[in-house]
């Protein structure tokens, strides 16, 4: 088992769509950023790549490079992804909490999680979601995103049948 822990902000800007975990959001300003400024595909990202000590983020797709200006986050995510698999790891859970004043996430949460879901190839049940407001924070004008993940290392792939096994324990015994 292995456990990875993702963080992020983004500062709301006028004129953007606002993205939170792969869903738009209707509201008067989106986050902005050098790529679409999804705090939580990005805060997943960072969790799924510390999990298995990987880069993070910023050093695979780096802010300075023009490639990914405006770039879909799932992108980000899928690398990621891609990455815990080539070391024989898989999702067990994921738990975020989201902090900001507005929008209200309550209404969304539930399409925020089958997406997420729907994007790391797991059920839903495994997906926890949170929100919270910012009091006495001071960070009114921007959304916060903390991420858990626990993944697990595949077993290995053998399809032998349970008679092999006494024969190979003999066999090293000798
Ligand atoms: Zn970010």
């Amino acid at each position: 088992m292995r456990i990875g822990y993702g963080w992020d902000s983004h500062e709301f800007k006028s004129g953007i769509p606002l993205k939170i975990g792969g869903v738009i959001l209707p509201h008067n300003k989106g986050l902005g950023g050098h790529s679409d400024g999804d705090v939580l595909l990005h805060a997943i990202t960072d969790a799924l790549l510390g999990a298995i000590a990987a880069p993070d983020i910023g050093s695979l797709f780096s802010p300075s490079e023009p490639k990914w200006k405006g770039a879909d986050s799932i992108i980000f995510l899928q690398e990621a992804l891609k990455r815990i698999g080539n070391v024989g790891y898989s999702l067990v859970n994921l738990d975020c909490t989201l902090i900001l004043a507005r929008p209200k996430i309550g209404p969304h949460a539930s399409a925020i999680r089958a997406r997420i879901a729907e994007l790391l190839k797991v059920s839903k049940d495994v997906i926890g979601i949170k929100a919270k407001t910012p009091e006495g924070m001071g960070t009114e004008n921007a959304a916060i995103a903390h991420v858990v993940v626990l993944l697990e290392k595949n077993k290995p792939k053998q399809s032998r049948s349970k008679s092999d096994k006494p024969t190979t324990v003999a066999a090293k015994r000798s």
